[in-house]
């Protein structure tokens, strides 16, 4: 199928973005890496008039050191998670999560702000922001606010940003000396959205969790933090019992669906089986 008929915009500054979209009276959407935007127009999934292309601003754009924070520019490419040595070294757990979003080709084009923004319950990136205690900071016509990753997803595909404001950038506080992390997800193949997932970021004292964080995606309408699974870990050494009663406690956390192709109940049982690896294998300090 082709994309229904619309106007195209690009813009050089976040004001000329805001001013497109107001003027449309909440018929456009914007464009970043449009891998997502782009299958959905040309499956008629949404029929904007306008198509405003973010793609070129340059305050979208950046990784730096800032007041203590990793800031991540909403248009920083999947790839990049993989290969800019300051998300390495500062977030570790976007860098483990990245190779598992898509394949190569996707990877290149598609956007953190994208992924964020979207709010795809089954999507990487926003497990992670969770995981990292990150900060969203979105703009709109009464200019910047940061937002909790706890509190930026709300449901499906549904994010705290009001109509028409932009995800500028992502604030990750960088991993502390003695933080390591964790992160993987069952999927059928390499590359296919997953069953199931999960990133961890944790302070290990002498093999005790002294302070864990911990989000699941693939589960439910949105991602998830498994509070109950982290107070079951606290202060705890990360033994064999302290797993099994994490992943006891995971059925506090989590609310699967029952889903023509996966029962709840197997989706549980997959969740506590990831966890159960992820816990065993949280290994050496990252900083
Ligand atoms: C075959 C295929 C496989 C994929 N597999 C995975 C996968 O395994 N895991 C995964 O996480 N993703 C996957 N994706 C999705 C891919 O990662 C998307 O590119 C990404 O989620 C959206 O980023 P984008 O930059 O392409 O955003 P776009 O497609 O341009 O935009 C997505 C949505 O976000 C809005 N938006 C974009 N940027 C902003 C911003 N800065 N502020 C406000 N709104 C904004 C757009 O208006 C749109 O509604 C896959 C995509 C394809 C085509």
């Amino acid at each position: 199928m082709k994309s229904p008929a619309l106007d195209y915009l690009r813009v050089e500054t976040l004001s000329a973005a805001l001013d497109a979209f107001a003027g449309q009276g909440g018929e456009a959407i914007y464009l970043a890496g449009g891998h997502s935007v782009v299958p959905s127009l040309t499956l008629r999934l949404q029929a904007p008039s306008l198509l405003i292309d973010i793609s070129r601003i340059a305050e979208l754009s950046g990784i730096e050191l800032i007041d203590g924070w990793l800031r991540i520019g909403a248009m920083t490419r999947h790839a990049e998670m993989i290969s800019n040595p300051l998300i390495a070294a500062h977030a570790p757990l976007l860098s483990a999560a990245a190779p598992h979003v898509a394949h190569p080709a996707i990877r290149n084009r598609g956007t953190i702000g994208g992924s964020l923004s979207l709010a795809d319950p089954a999507s990487e990136f926003p497990a992670v922001a969770i995981a990292m205690r990150s900060e969203i900071e979105v703009v709109g016509p009464q200019g910047p606010r940061r937002v909790s990753a706890d509190d930026f997803f709300l449901g499906l595909y549904e994010t705290a940003m009001a109509p028409g404001e932009i995800l500028r950038s992502v604030f990750v506080p960088p991993v502390a000396a003695g933080q390591v992390v964790a992160f993987d997800e069952l999927a059928r193949r390499r590359g296919d959205y997953a069953m199931v997932g999960a990133g961890i970021q944790a302070s290990l004292e002498g093999g005790r969790v002294e302070d864990a964080s911990i989000a699941f995606f693939a589960v439910g309408s949105r991602p998830t933090r498994a509070a109950s699974v982290e107070a079951a870990l606290s202060g705890r050494m990360l033994d064999a019992v302290a797993i099994k009663a994490a992943q006891a406690a995971l059925a506090d956390d989590l609310e699967p669906d029952d889903q023509p192709n996966m029962s709840a109940a197997m989706r549980l049982h997959l969740a506590r089986v990831l966890l159960g690896r992820l816990l065993g294998n949280l290994g050496g300090p990252t900083a």
